[in-house]
């Protein structure tokens, strides 16, 4: 703290040295060659130490900052090359009237016009705010925009009276007013903009704005000293000017010296919406002033026409530059909206993404839980009555075998035997639906053999039937982690399925496809049968459409656990163009070299899997 004191003092000293060596000249050194020459060389000396100060503050990966520091310092170089000029003119010419008289150079007051337009494009980057890369395109476009509009007022405004009609008061009217109206949008915006910031850019922007209305002053006083004629370089009316700039310095000082609390500021946690909503709200601010720029030009050129007192030729300049400056102004307001459009789509396309996600997220969370307490009540009843069952099935098997028994009491024996196992089926399948525990056995696998070997399987018993497999399996795509007889299972259900509601349409095919998809590898089951009658329901338990023994309702569900179980996802839908598609998404395992030659060789035709 007493190390930013100390600091403090010695800009403070080493400021007051440059102020104190210009009063003394100003007031110790007789109005003449001698006072205007060293004048200008403090004047000349002093930017270049005010651009040090700011360029300091450059050196920063984030480019938002690093443009703001680089265009204020670019700002202060223009404003140094006018100065140099001007000491060249008054120095070496030994000439000190303004503006028009000085023939070739009297353009040199377009460069300390554009020095403040340079420092407006530095306001407008808003370097207080995070650097989104995908601001920095609107960032050109909107400097090509405040460079274009400027120069079109400097065009429109100035211009004429040097050129269409040459009149050096109202030039100088004429280029006061721009220039003023130029510094009074600087104070405003660094305002405006010191109002939105918190602390350390709130003090910035403070600061700019008091350096701009110290020049605003300066600019008022010598336009008022000047239309008196009692201005020379070197008098006391140039210390508001010697002000501002010190202060710029200082500015860029005191930025560098506090820039610990600005990267402090930027470490904390701002929320993503908030940002969103920041830049949003920047977006719209941004993209209103472009559109009032270029409403601008009609109203200009209205004015020109109807309002305006100037001389005919004039008014006619006037006229063809706002005609000429609707193109590229048009263009680069256009460019912006479509920068802008690009930029809500995408939003409208993430946020769209996210709400799908949400809600598939609840539905399987929804899905899970049901399954979760089916699961506990359904596997504490299966256990107990898989036991008596047990028993049931053994006597009766023992009394079916039973040569002495009598043949009536065989035949019914015989029958109990086979209900009991159908029921002893039906409660094996509960309880693998109950259990779902996580699998042990869990090794890498090549999806597509599983692939080809449960469609093999299931290849052998299609006789009869009007039904096609086709397996398109995607070459080279990575393993995932399973248990092999899992996945098998799984597949053989959803086989099982379509081939039950293929057959029942009269036949169909079967299209199995395997590919790899934002890190998953994927396995799509669509078939030409009838649809799901309702796909919501399809993995509850206990669902089933198919007749009292064909049916139990509880594969998909079971496959829905076992999927879950493996880290994967899985989901059905009915197509638009008729048939249902299941989706099984698996986590792939991440390889260093995903289409490696030992994958590469997947395909259709490859050889059945070895069970394990
Ligand atoms: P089950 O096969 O015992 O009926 P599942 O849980 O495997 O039990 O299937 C539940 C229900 O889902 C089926 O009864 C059927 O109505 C529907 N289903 C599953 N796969 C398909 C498919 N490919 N086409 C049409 N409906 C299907």
């Amino acid at each position: 703290m007493k190390n930013v004191f100390r600091g403090n003092w010695y800009i403070a000293a080493v400021w007051f040295l440059l102020l104190g060596a210009y009063v003394l000249i100003s007031l110790g050194v007789p109005a003449g060659t001698a006072r205007i020459t060293a004048a200008n060389i403090l004047l000349c000396v002093m930017p270049l130490l005010v651009n040090g100060a700011l360029l300091i503050n450059a050196v920063t990966p984030d480019w938002r900052k690093q443009a703001f520091w680089m265009l204020l310092s670019l700002g202060c170089t223009f404003w140094l090359a006018g100065q140099a000029v001007w000491t060249y003119i008054e120095v070496y010419h030994h000439r000190n009237t303004p503006y028009l008289s000085n023939g070739y150079f009297s353009n040199v007051d377009i460069i300390f016009f554009l020095h403040t337009v340079l420092m407006i494009a530095a306001l407008a980057v808003q370097p207080h705010k995070p650097s989104d890369d995908r601001k920095l395109l609107y960032s050109y476009v909107d400097f090509g925009l405040i460079l274009c509009w400027w120069l079109y007022l400097y065009v429109c405004v100035v211009i004429p009276w040097q050129y269409v009609v040459t009149d050096g008061k109202r030039y100088v009217e004429a280029f006061s007013v721009v220039v003023l109206l130029q510094n009074i949008v600087f104070v405003g915006g660094a305002i405006r903009l010191s109002m939105s910031a918190t602390r350390y850019w709130r003090r910035i922007y403070g600061h700019l704005a008091a350096v701009e209305a110290v020049y605003v002053i300066r600019l008022i006083i010598i336009q008022v000293v000047v239309g008196r004629g009692s201005y020379t370089r070197g008098s006391l009316y140039d210390l508001p000017l010697l002000i501002s700039f010190l202060w710029l310095g200082a500015t860029g000082i005191v930025a560098y010296r506090h820039r610990d609390e600005d990267s402090n500021a930027s470490v904390q946690p701002a929320t993503q919406s908030a940002q969103d909503a920041n830049a949003s709200t920047d977006t719209i601010w941004a993209s209103r002033a472009a559109r009032l720029a270029l409403f601008s030009l009609p109203l200009i050129g209205f004015w020109c026409l109807r309002i305006s007192e100037a001389p005919l030729a004039v008014r006619e300049f006037r006229l063809l530059v706002s005609l000429g400056a609707v193109l590229p102004l048009g263009v680069l307001v256009f460019l912006r909206h479509e920068l802008a459009d690009r930029e809500h789509l995408q939003v409208l396309r993430a946020s769209q993404e996210s709400f799908d996600n949400l809600k598939r997220l609840q539905t399987q969370f929804v899905q899970s839980e049901k399954l979760a307490s089916i699961g506990q009540l359904v596997g504490g009843a299966a256990h107990e009555i898989n036991n008596p069952l047990t028993a049931i099935l053994g006597y009766s098997e023992l009394l079916a075998d039973d040569p002495s028994a009598a043949e009536s009491a065989r035949s019914i024996a015989v029958k109990i035997r086979d209900q009991a196992r159908r029921t002893k089926t039906l409660v094996g399948n509960l309880l693998s639906f109950a259990r779902q525990v996580p699998s042990e056995h869990r090794s890498p696998i090549d999806i597509n053999a599983i692939v080809n070997t449960s469609v093999q399987f299931r290849r052998f018993d299609l006789r009869g039937k009007n039904i096609r497999f086709v397996v398109q399996a995607e070459a080279g795509i990575p393993e995932v982690r399973a248990d092999m007889n899992q996945l098998l299972q799984v597949f053989s259900n959803i086989i099982n399925n379509a081939v039950d509601a293929m057959d029942e349409a009269g036949g169909g095919t079967l299209t199995v496809k395997t590919l790899f998809e934002k890190g998953n590898v994927v396995i799509l089951f669509s078939d030409t049968g009838p649809g799901m009658s309702d796909p919501n329901l399809v993995f509850d338990p206990f669902y089933t459409t198919k007749p009292v023994g064909k049916g139990t309702g509880l594969g998909l569900s079971i496959c829905y656990g076992l999927i879950q179980d493996q880290g994967g996802q899985i989901s059905c839908y009915n197509r638009s163009e008729g048939g249902a598609t299941f989706r099984i998404d698996l986590p792939a395992i991440p390889v260093a070299f995903p289409f490696s030659p030992r994958s590469v060789g997947a395909t259709t035709h490859r050889e059945p899997a070895k069970m394990a």
